[in-house]
């Protein structure tokens, strides 16, 4: 069937959301790539707890944030406010100030709301569905699936731009111009997820698209997965064409 991109977006929408991945192809993807974070991951220290409130504050840190800027605030900010409870009663100022050298002011107001919500609603436990952590101010579905996965060891599969870039140069995907918005991206995200121990494969996505897959300058002659690359076989001078998914 023959169809233009630009005018029927539903239904090129429809096929690329539809499109599943070989199972021979997700098993070759999956193992590379947990190989390669045997030796790979990076330390930080919300990666070395599962408690839900230090991965709530972590994750509201990290939003469009360098992960090494955001260690030492990190420490601190949970030295300051160990408990919900305690941020819920302290002053946004207060907040705003300790996040300044981050940025982004308003992430302070909302942490604080949501805090408030968590204890007066869910007498200061962190809630555990989806639903409702999406209902929580300045959480959206990333940081939500990031919650699920990392505190409450659910298999939740993230989207990021890390993430979509590299989805979008091994399969070939075309993903919509907002990365975090895109239904093709995040069903193919939950896709090729393993069965078990999605929190850790979150990582593995992440930190492959920091080190391996990286914006400018992709590591492509060190990459496991080079060989069946779509990106690298379509680009590469050293990859005649013919060998895409061989
Ligand atoms: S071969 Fe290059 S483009 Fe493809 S996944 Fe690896 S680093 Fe990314």
């Amino acid at each position: 069937m023959k169809y233009n991109k630009e005018v029927d977006y539903p239904l090129f929408e429809y096929l690329q959301t539809n499109v599943r991945v070989e199972s021979a192809e997700l098993k070759w993807f999956q193992k590379r790539l947990i190989s390669w974070a045997e030796n790979n991951l990076r330390d930080y220290p919300w990666r070395r707890t599962c408690e839900p409130y230090s991965i709530l504050i972590a994750e509201f840190l990290l939003q469009r944030t360098d992960a090494d800027k955001v260690v030492p605030i990190y420490e601190f900010f949970l030295e300051r406010y160990p408990t919900v409870e305690k941020l819920a009663i302290a002053e946004v100022e207060a907040l705003a100030q300790l996040m300044k050298p981050l940025g982004l002011f308003f992430r302070a107001e909302r942490l604080s709301q949501t805090a408030k919500i968590i204890v007066g609603k869910y007498r200061g436990k962190i809630p555990e569905s989806e639903a409702e952590l999406m209902m929580l101010p300045g959480i959206g579905k990333y940081t939500t699936r990031a919650i699920c996965s990392q505190a409450f060891g659910q298999a939740s599969a993230v989207l990021d731009t890390n993430v979509a870039r590299i989805l979008e140069r091994f399969f070939g995907i075309e993903g919509g111009r907002v990365k975090s918005r895109c239904k093709i991206l995040w069903s193919q995200a939950e896709a090729i997820a393993p069965d078990t121990e999605v929190g850790s494969w979150n990582l593995t996505l992440l930190d492959f698209g920091a080190i391996i897959c990286t914006e400018r300058n992709p590591q492509c002659p060190q990459c496991p997965l080079s060989q069946r690359c779509h990106w690298f076989n379509s680009n590469s001078n050293l990859n005649s064409a013919g060998k895409f998914f061989s």
